[in-house]
C-alpha cells in the first residue's frame, strides 16, 4: 500500500502553501542583493523596543516558556477591553486557522469563503477533509451576501479576511451586519483582521465590537504586519472564553516561544514604531498608485500594506522583476494570473520597483 493511501484523499492532493521567495534564495540565484516586496512585511524592520526585550530574554533560553503566556494575554486583554480568558495566542494567526479547522471541520462538513481569499482557508479545510466553498467576488471584494448563500446545514466555518489578502479590499459595516443576521447558529465566523491597523475607512467594522453578541465569532490579529515581527510568529485570537477553551484543548503546550512572548509584549508599547509604519505605508501607497496610473497599469485600491496590479501576465512580470532584483508575488495560485501583489516598501524600494516595472513595460511595448 502506498503511504498516500493512508491519509485522506483531500490531504494527499494538497499543494503546500507557497510563501514569498526568500531574499537569500534570489541572492544565490542572481548574485545581486534583491529587495523583497513579496510578503507584506514591515519595511521599517522590527520595533526597536521588541528587539531590546528579545535581547534581554536570551539568557533565559534554557527555560520553557510560560505555557499560558500569562503576561501577554493579560496585556492583550487590557488593550482590547476584554478579560485574558477571551485571548488566545498562537504561532502566527495561521496556527489559529489550523486549530479552527481541526476543531470544527471533518469529512462531510464544509467551510465557506470567497474566491481569491487568503489561501490558507482552503488549505486548512482540505487538511481536515472538509469541502471548501468559494463564493464569487464583486469588484475584487468579498460579497458577503453570496457567501451567506453558500451556507447550509453542513457548514461549520466561514472564513472572512478584512482586508483580504491578496486583493486588499474590505467589506463594510452594513454588509457585515446584514451577514451576521443571516448566519445560522451552527456556524463559526472567522474575522481575519491581520491588516486591521492599516485601514482608515470610516465604514470599516471592527469585528471586536460584535463579540459580545456573537459567541461563535472569532477575531484574528497578528504581530506579523504592523508590528514588524513576522519572523517571531505570533498571532492571536479574541473570542468567547468557551471558544478559547476549545482552542487550548488542541494546541501544543508551548505554542508561543519564550523570545516571542517577551518581544511582542514590548512591541505593544512602541506607539512610535506603529505611527511611523502607518506613515511610511500611506506615503508609499500614494506614490505607487500615482506611478501605476502614470504607467497606465490598472490596480485594485487597497486598504492594507500591499497592492494588487493588473500587469497582463503576472508570472512573466514576476520573472522579469526578479531579474531586476525585485521580488513581488505572482498570483496564479489565487486564480489571478493577470496580477501581481506588491508590498509597500521604503521610499527607495518603491522607487526601485517602479523603475524596474517601467523598464519591463518599455521593453514589452
Ligand atoms: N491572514 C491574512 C489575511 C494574511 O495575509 C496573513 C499573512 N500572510 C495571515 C493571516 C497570517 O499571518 P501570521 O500567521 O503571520 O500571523
Amino acid at each position: 500500500m502506498d503511504i498516500q493511501d493512508l491519509v485522506l484523499p483531500s490531504v494527499a492532493a494538497l499543494v503546500p502553501y507557497e510563501p514569498g521567495k526568500p531574499i537569500e534564495e534570489v541572492q544565490r540565484e542572481l548574485g545581486v542583493e534583491p529587495i523583497k516586496l513579496a510578503s507584506n512585511e514591515n519595511p521599517l524592520g522590527p520595533s526597536p523596543r521588541a528587539v531590546a526585550a528579545l535581547r534581554a530574554a536570551l539568557d533565559d533560553l534554557n527555560r520553557y516558556p510560560d505555557g499560558a503566556s500569562f503576561n501577554l494575554i493579560r496585556r492583550l486583554g487590557e488593550l482590547h477591553g476584554v478579560t485574558a480568558n477571551h485571548i488566545f495566542v498562537a504561532c502566527g494567526s495561521v496556527e489559529v486557522l489550523n486549530l479552527i479547522a481541526y476543531l470544527f471541520i471533518r469529512p462531510g462538513f464544509n467551510a465557506v469563503s470567497s474566491e481569491h481569499a487568503f489561501a490558507i482557508y482552503q488549505l486548512v479545510t482540505a487538511a481536515s477533509g472538509g469541502e471548501f466553498r468559494a463564493a464569487p467576488m464583486q469588484a475584487y471584494a468579498f460579497d458577503l451576501d453570496a457567501i451567506a448563500d453558500l451556507i447550509d446545514e453542513h457548514t461549520r466555518v466561514v472564513f472572512l479576511a478584512n482586508p483580504n489578502n491578496p486583493t486588499g479590499t474590505i467589506y463594510r459595516r452594513q454588509a457585515w451586519e446584514r451577514f451576521l443576521a443571516r448566519v445560522p447558529d451552527h456556524v463559526v465566523i472567522v474575522a481575519d483582521e491581520a491588516y486591521f491597523e492599516f485601514v482608515r475607512d470610516a465604514d470599516y467594522p471592527n469585528a471586536l465590537n460584535y463579540l459580545s453578541a456573537q459567541p461563535k465569532l472569532i477575531v484574528l490579529r497578528t504581530f506579523s504586519k504592523i508590528y514588524g515581527l513576522a519572523g517571531l510568529r505570533v498571532g492571536y485570537a479574541v473570542a468567547d472564553p468557551k471558544f478559547v477553551r476549545l482552542l487550548h484543548n488542541v494546541r501544543q503546550p508551548f505554542n508561543v516561544n519564550l523570545l516571542a512572548q517577551a518581544a511582542v509584549a514590548a512591541a505593544l508599547d512602541d506607539h512610535e514604531h506603529v505611527r511611523r509604519t502607518l506613515e511610511v505605508n500611506r506615503e508609499g501607497m500614494e506614490f505607487i498608485e500615482r506611478e501605476l496610473r502614470r504607467l497606465k497599469v490598472r490596480f485594485v485600491p487597497s486598504h492594507a500594506n500591499f497592492i494588487m496590479a493588473d500587469v497582463g501576465d503576472g508570472r512573466k512580470t514576476f520573472d522579469a522583476l526578479l531579474q531586476e532584483g525585485v521580488i513581488v508575488r505572482p498570483l496564479g495560485a489565487y486564480a489571478l494570473p493577470r496580477h501581481v501583489r506588491v508590498s509597500i516598501g521604503l521610499p527607495e524600494e518603491n522607487q526601485r520597483f517602479i523603475d524596474a516595472l517601467t523598464r519591463i513595460l518599455g521593453r514589452a511595448a
